[in-house]
This record gives C-alpha cells, sequence and structure tokens, in this order.
C-alpha cells in the first residue's frame, strides 16, 4: 500500500499525484508515485463493470478494445495488457495523457452514464504503457523480412509516426523529413509539458528511430528540399504537415511588441524545458514571470497559454472570450484546472485594440449573446458603449490554426485543396488527388486531436501498403 502519510502531501490532479511537494526529495516522490499509479491502476480496472455494450470503446477513435486492457490489469495481467493495449495504438502511453477522455471513452463509460463515476480509462491506458516501457517489453520494430519499397513522410507529428510505425513494421524503408530539429510535431513543441512529459515522447523517438525510421530534421519541405525530389524519391508519400498558419487578430496596436502568437509562446516555453538557449525567451519577449498577461480565446490552446503563464510566475493571469462558459469550445475540465490554478476568465468580451508600443493594456469591448447562427449557436453582439482597459504586458493571441497553402509554398500542380485549404483526401485511405500520394491528420481534418491523427496515420500506411502491392504487380505482370 502507498505510504499515505506522504502521499497526503502531494497535490492531486483528478485522481492522479502528479506534482511534488516541495519538500518531497525527488526519488521518494517516484517510489510514491509509481506505487500510487499501481494501487489507483488496479482499482480503477476493477470498476469496469465489463458491461457488454461497451461503449467507451465505440468512441476511442481507435477503437481501443478497453474492457479487455481493464479486465487482465484487474487481474494483474499487466503484459498482456499492454499487448492488447498496444495492437490498437500506436502511442497508448500520449494518448493515456492527453486525449480529451471525458469526451471521447470516459465520457461514454457506462458507469458514469449512471452517476458513479467513469473508470479513469486514460490513466490505466498510460499507466499500462509507462509500465511496459520500465520492464523493457516495449521493442524498437524488427520487422522479419526487409522491402525495396520506400516511403517518404513529410511531418513527424503523431500522424505521419504512426504511418511511420506501421509501414516499418512491414519492412517498408521510411524516411519522415521535418522542419523542426526534433520529432514530435504538436507532441513536442505545441502541448505542454506539464500535460506530457518531454521524455516521455522522445523515448517514442528513440524506438522509431532504433526500429529503422530514418528522420530528416531541421529539413523544410518546400525550402530545403523539393516536394517532387521527395517524390521522386520515394514509391510513395505522405503529407502529415498538421496546420500552422495562426488565425491572426485584425485590430489597432497588435503588432505591438508584447503581442504574441500563441505558438511561439508555447514552442519557446517548451524548448526552454529541452534546456535550449531561447533568445526570446530569455530576453522576457516570450516569458510571463512577473507579467500581467491576457490571453485572448476560448479553446485548448488557450487553456494550455494560461496555464503556462501560471506556471512562468504571472503576477496575474486572465482569459477573455467572447461567449460565456457554456459556449466555450475548450475543454470544461481544462477550464476548471485553469480557474483552480488562479486563472481569471472574462467571458464576453472581445479585443478591440492594444494599448501602447509595448503593450500596456488590451481595449475589450462587451458582448452578449444574441440570435443562433445555421449551426443553432448563438453569436456574440456588441454592447455599445461597454469598452474598458484590460491592463497587460504580455498578451497572447490563441484563436486558432490554419492550414498553409501547401500547392502554392511546394509549387505543386494537381494536388487539390478543400475550400478550407485542408488537404482533400479520401475517408479511411487518405488518397489524394495525387498518384501515390497519401495526407493524414490535421491538414486533413484542420485542427483536430492527436487521437484522430494516429488513426489517420495508421490507416494511410494500411492504403499505402496495398497501393505499393498493387503497384508491383502491374510491374510485374
Ligand atoms: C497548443 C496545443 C495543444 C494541444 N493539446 C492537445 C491535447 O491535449 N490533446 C489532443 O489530443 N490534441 C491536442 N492538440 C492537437 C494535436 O496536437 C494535433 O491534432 C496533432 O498534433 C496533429 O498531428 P499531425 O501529425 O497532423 O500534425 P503535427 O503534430 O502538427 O505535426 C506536423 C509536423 O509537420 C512538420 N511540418 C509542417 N510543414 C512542414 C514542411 N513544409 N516541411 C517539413 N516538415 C513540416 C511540422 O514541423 C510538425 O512537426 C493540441 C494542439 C495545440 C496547438
Ligand atoms: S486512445 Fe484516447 S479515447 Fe481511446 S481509450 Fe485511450 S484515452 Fe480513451
Amino acid at each position: 500500500m502507498a505510504n499515505q502519510k506522504m502521499l497526503k502531501f502531494v497535490n492531486v490532479d483528478r485522481d492522479m499525484p502528479t506534482k511534488r511537494a516541495p519538500d518531497l526529495r525527488k526519488q521518494d516522490f517516484e517510489e510514491i508515485y509509481s506505487e500510487y499509479a499501481a494501487v489507483k491502476a488496479e482499482e480503477q480496472s476493477s470498476r469496469c463493470s465489463q458491461c457488454g455494450v461497451p461503449y467507451c470503446q465505440s468512441h476511442c477513435p481507435l477503437h481501443n478494445n478497453i474492457p479487455d486492457w481493464l479486465r487482465l490489469t484487474a487481474e494483474g495481467r499487466l503484459r498482456e495488457a499492454y499487448d492488447v493495449s498496444q495492437a490498437t495504438n500506436t502511442f497508448p502511453e500520449i494518448c493515456g495523457r492527453i486525449c480529451p477522455q471525458d469526451r471521447l471513452c470516459e465520457g461514454n463509460c457506462v458507469i458514469e452514464q449512471s452517476g458513479h463515476g467513469t473508470v479513469t480509462i486514460g490513466s490505466v491506458e498510460k499507466y499500462i504503457t509507462d509500465t511496459a516501457f520500465e520492464n523493457g517489453w516495449v521493442k524498437p520494430i524488427s520487422p522479419s523480412a526487409e522491402r525495396a519499397e520506400s516511403v517518404g513522410i513529410i511531418g513527424a507529428g503523431p500522424g505521419g509516426l504512426a504511418a511511420a510505425d506501421m509501414l516499418r513494421r512491414q519492412g517498408i524503408q521510411v524516411t519522415v523529413y521535418d522542419r523542426y530539429d526534433r520529432g514530435g510535431g504538436l507532441l513536442t513543441y505545441g502541448i505542454p509539458g506539464f500535460k506530457l512529459e518531454k521524455d516521455v515522447v522522445m523515448k517514442r523517438m528513440d524506438q522509431l528511430e532504433a526500429g529503422g525510421i530514418e528522420f530528416r530534421l531541421n529539413c523544410n519541405v518546400g525550402e530545403d528540399l523539393s516536394f517532387d525530389a521527395i517524390r521522386g524519391k520515394h514509391d510513395a508519400v505522405l503529407i502529415a504537415t498538421g496546420v500552422y498558419k495562426t488565425r491572426a487578430l485584425q485590430a489597432p496596436g497588435v503588432g505591438a511588441e508584447g503581442v504574441v502568437r500563441a505558438l511561439d509562446y508555447l514552442t519557446a516555453s517548451n524548448r526552454k524545458s529541452f534546456g535550449d538557449d531561447v533568445e526570446e525567451f530569455d530576453s522576457g519577449a516570450l516569458n510571463a514571470e512577473g507579467k500581467r498577461v491576457v490571453v485572448i480565446g476560448g479553446g485548448d490552446t488557450a487553456m494550455d497559454c494560461v496555464r503556462t503563464a501560471i506556471r512562468q510566475g504571472a503576477t496575474s493571469v486572465k482569459c477573455l472570450y467572447r461567449r460565456d462558459k457554456a459556449n466555450m469550445p475548450g475543454s470544461q475540465r481544462e477550464v476548471q484546472n485553469a480557474e483552480e490554478e488562479g486563472v481569471e476568465f472574462v467571458w464576453l468580451s472581445a479585443p478591440k485594440g492594444f494599448t501602447g508600443d509595448a503593450v500596456e493594456g488590451v481595449m475589450v469591448q462587451k458582448m452578449r449573446l444574441g440570435a443562433p447562427d445555421p449551426t443553432g449557436r448563438q453569436m456574440p453582439e456588441l454592447i455599445e458603449g461597454s469598452d474598458y482597459i484590460e491592463d497587460a504586458d504580455l498578451v497572447v493571441q490563441a484563436l486558432g490554426f490554419e492550414p498553409e497553402d501547401l500547392p502554392k509554398l511546394w509549387g505543386v500542380n494537381g494536388l487539390e485543396v478543400t475550400r478550407w485549404g485542408t488537404v482533400k483526401a479520401n475517408y479511411g485511405t487518405g488518397e489524394t488527388s495525387l498518384d501515390g500520394v497519401y495526407a493524414a491528420g490535421d491538414i486533413v481534418r484542420g485542427a483536430s486531436l492527436v487521437v484522430w491523427a494516429i488513426r489517420d496515420g495508421r490507416e494511410a500506411a494500411e492504403a499505402i501498403m496495398s497501393y505499393l502491392s498493387n503497384t508491383a504487380s502491374v510491374a510485374a505482370e
């Protein structure tokens, strides 16, 4: 049994201790944490009623066999639980940490529906795979036979990596190109470390590399290497570049020093946690310490920014959102976390402009909810004469992301995109308008979730395997 006396000093986030009390030695914490996690995983797994109508499974985008790995965990058969869990999910340790489970598996748990609180499926999934890593059960890919065909994957985010993993397992020669210096995409540089520890992502990257996947990092396709060159070099190509164009505010003063973009802010913080030299962080430009911070936006990225600012030691953190709490796009669990950590939400408020050459304040316009739009969502309307100034030393714009214009950026004819600029790809296969070119993840869906990118990557890999086999048999005729 875990040391209960010491456990009470540990901060408990949801049902797991995640932070070390200041007077607790790291080693003691890790020991307690590990014991606690084991007790909790067994306890939670035993709560699964094996209901026979696994809505949790049907609401997991990967259709993970949740009831089976919960049962195996409850019986202490962790190695088998890991085998079942990893059969459908390429990165269970990551999904277990950062899936919005309240909207997916856990939100549809029968026990939750009957009002007794969900089985915490995500934390059990995380526990199973963390245990598998600790015990050396997670082995690098070792294909039974090598194949001559090669696939080029553009983008080392979860979509690209899931496809790389599946293809390599079948002996395909895989090269992943990415413009960043580390793989992982938004797992590495977008999502903050307090939600997803960076060593967890890097451990996975090491495994993939050890399994023979070649990474060409610091390679910006379209600049350092053309798309056509990649296409010419490989038998098939997967585009998994995510969405990175920031939706920008159009307001007077938006160019003021101290009005920054969410991804720049989060990337600087994540880079710092790797121990990198980050000039904009060290100069204070992208560091919230000692500042009054205003974050604009109501999605999960905004929640990551406010919670990062709190951790950096901001003197105050406010989140400005033009609708009310009930209409926020972000997860309610994240809003609750932010509120508990001291973030103040300023509902029904929109930025009208910014004061100061180096930002001093946000001119705020108050809003009310008016008539519904065609989707039924109430539209925010201005309340005339309600303007005021919210003091700020750092303003973070977190209004969402759009796809870059890939056909133009890469000079590719014939790559069809939708009217939103996402790559047009077949549902379930990722096939694009170009022969042998597939697409997966956010660049197809628009800003979405890690678990969907993994599913797309796995499906695209399957379709690429069929394409390669068909091409080989045509060539043999
Ligand atoms: C701040 C933030 C927090 C989030 N939190 C969560 C969360 O808690 N849970 C969740 O499920 N989802 C979360 N998401 C969403 C999730 O991260 C994405 O849906 C997911 O990462 C998409 O995966 P992807 O592989 O399609 O793209 P990405 O992860 O964006 O990876 C794309 C990769 O392509 C590379 N690339 C792009 N263009 C080029 C080019 N021209 N040449 C070479 N390389 C290129 C990029 O460098 C990047 O590494 C969050 C997103 C953000 C921004
Ligand atoms: S992958 Fe996500 S949705 Fe599926 S079981 Fe795991 S935490 Fe739940």
